[in-house]
């Protein structure tokens, strides 16, 4: 007979579904607040595989695709588990903000792992979700977009170390851009990565992809994605695919050299090989005259680009890639 697994409120037997929660203090209706999960353990042992979502509240792509991905998986089917958290930052997500508007002194969730228990709000959502997830997880996706200032086109930001790399590359066809970040950081990702285990953070989407038929495929893109790597980690049936080769790098932001509306160049490709001095985009002043152009900085990849036209000097602009070495080999063969 095998032993539940615990996770937060969560007990669960091989071949289970569970509900729950990962508790985080009370509120004022003197009930306990939590960050949901679901967690699908399978029959067999295997992989412990995190889906982690809304980190930043204004980025729904995360709760949407898991829950598309988790329609599609059967316990009895599954080799392993997966515990699925739509939405890390539930006062953020509420107010649809990035972090939570109550909470100024660690406003951004994604820069304070793995968070304190006696710290500022965030900071104590941060540890109870941390201490839940670190001896209980093998691989970890986080995911992110552009929120409501920018569109992320596919990106992938490995911890640096084999396993994270393998993950990122697990992802499949669409995922060909993958930037190491460094391990032991303020992120989930990192931190994981610094344990020796795999994390990764995926980025795809934006709030100006979310009405309709739009908010569906990006949210189906990214569950493909998950659906893969549990293909290649032999979580569930199937062949994985995988890009023939995936292009890493590092980013430059590229900010706003002026106040006014920012206007994007509409003949620019994502995630395509673009010349240095390609016109990015131009800030106007309120009498219509262009005041200032943001252009390539040297040759590289567009994978992601403000969405809101106000802007202020200093705020980002263009999300830019430099692709450094094109590799085949973060799948071990
Ligand atoms: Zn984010």
């Amino acid at each position: 007979m095998a032993d539940p697994l615990t996770i937060g409120t969560v007990s669960v037997m091989p071949g289970e579904v569970q509900r729950g929660g990962i508790l985080i203090g009370g509120d004022m209706y003197d009930r306990q607040r939590q960050i949901p999960i679901i967690v699908y353990r399978g029959v067999e042992d295997g992989p412990i595989l995190w889906l982690n979502g809304a980190t930043h509240g204004d980025e729904p792509e995360g709760p949407f695709s898991i829950f598309k991905a988790i329609q599609q998986l059967d316990p009895q089917q599954l080799r392993g588990t997966v515990v699925a958290v739509p939405v890390m930052n539930v006062q953020a997500f509420t107010a649809g903000t990035r972090g939570d508007p109550l909470d100024t002194f660690s406003y951004d969730m994604n820069r304070l792992y793995p968070g304190k228990p006696e710290g500022y709000p965030t900071e104590r959502v941060a540890h109870a979700h941390w201490q839940a997830m670190k001896d209980q997880c093998d691989l970890q996706i986080a995911i992110h977009s552009g929120g409501e200032h920018s569109y992320l086109a596919h990106m992938i930001f490995a911890s640096d170390n084999p396993p994270s790399l393998e993950l990122a590359a697990a992802m499949g066809p669409n995922w060909t851009l993958v930037f190491r970040s460094g391990t032991g950081g303020g992120n989930p990702s990192s931190q994981i990565g610094a344990l020796g285990k795999a994390g990764v953070t995926v980025e795809l989407g934006g709030n100006c992809r979310t009405l309709t038929r739009d908010f569906h495929q990006v949210a189906d893109d990214l569950a493909a994605g998950y659906l893969n790597v549990m293909r290649h980690y032999n979580m569930i049936d199937g062949a994985a695919q995988y890009a023939p080769a995936w292009r890493m790098g590092y980013q430059i932001a590229l900010l706003a050299p002026a106040t006014g509306m920012y206007v994007g160049n509409p003949d620019l490709p994502f995630e395509t090989e673009i010349e240095a001095g390609t016109l990015i985009g131009q800030i106007y002043d309120l009498y219509g005259d262009v005041i200032a152009e943001i252009r390539a900085p040297q040759a590289g990849v567009i994978f992601g680009l403000r969405a809101r036209p106000s802007v202020t000097e200093g705020q980002w602009c263009c999300f830019f890639g430099v692709v450094e070495d094109t590799v085949d080999n973060l799948i071990p063969r």
